[in-house]
């Protein structure tokens, strides 16, 4: 669809139900969590790219029981495969649509899991938010941290292994992973800009759930918009990759 450079303002239900779900939790800040809950893991005999693979598995396990079928799980999908349409080759990856607090995250590198609730955004927000989480799949960004995981964690994962390397790891995972959040951000918003949608869209998504301040895993919202922003309505290349 190519119009709308800005959201339109809410009205009716939508704004009720924007309402409604507002402040049950983030799609922004669900996402590499996993810094906290490896190392806090109780895991013996194994290595960390096992512990990684396995924390997924079974958070994906959880959440596979909160699947749901319904309009806004079929919104959502026709919203992912419009964005899916545009990639060549089409990427290994898979839609999760869960009835559940919202947010919307990507597990195990290729599965996209997003709340039913995000039904009620518009269509750009919607597009922005199942871009953004396409452009970790896209971008690899997973086993990129996988491998720093590795890089700190080369062997058996301990107790003693853990403690003495969470402080570094910590610092080097975060810093990625708000790089990662950065690209993810310049990946959706090329996508959804290439469509006919505007910044207006962009923030209306990101301000689902804004965050003041740095978090572990994210920047802080003010912050990924102005590194949008430099991107800006036009340019071909991001200024917004290079990140510190
Ligand atoms: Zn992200």
């Amino acid at each position: 669809m190519l119009q709308s450079m800005n959201k339109p303002g809410l009205s009716g239900s939508g704004a009720r139900a924007r309402t409604a779900w507002r402040g049950r939790g983030g799609w922004l800040s669900a996402g590499a969590l996993l810094v906290a809950i490896v190392l806090a893991a109780p895991v013996s005999a194994e290595g960390i790219l096992s512990v990684l693979a396995r924390s997924h598995r079974q958070k994906l396990d959880e959440l596979k029981r909160q699947a749901v079928s319904d309009p806004r799980a079929e919104l959502l999908r026709q919203d992912f495969e419009g964005l899916l349409a545009r990639q060549s080759p089409r990427p290994d990856v898979e839609l999760l649509v869960v009835d559940g607090p919202v947010h919307a995250e990507t597990l195990s590198g290729r599965v996209i899991v997003i709340s039913a609730g995000l039904a009620v955004l518009d269509e750009g927000e919607r597009l922005f938010i199942l871009a953004h989480e396409l452009g970790h799949v896209q971008m690899g960004h997973w086993a990129e941290l996988c491998a720093v995981y590795a890089r700190h964690i080369p062997a058996e994962v301990t107790p003693d292994v853990t403690d003495a390397v969470a402080p570094k790891l910590g610092r080097e995972a975060s810093a990625l992973v708000h790089g990662h959040e950065y690209a993810a951000d310049a990946f959706a918003w090329r996508s959804i800009r290439a469509r006919g949608w505007g910044l207006g869209s962009v923030r209306g998504a990101l301000m689902v759930v804004p965050n003041v301040g740095d978090t572990s895993t994210h920047p802080a919202t003010r912050k990924r918009l102005a590194h949008l922003r430099t991107i800006g309505e036009a340019e071909s290349r991001s200024a917004g990759l290079d990140v510190d």
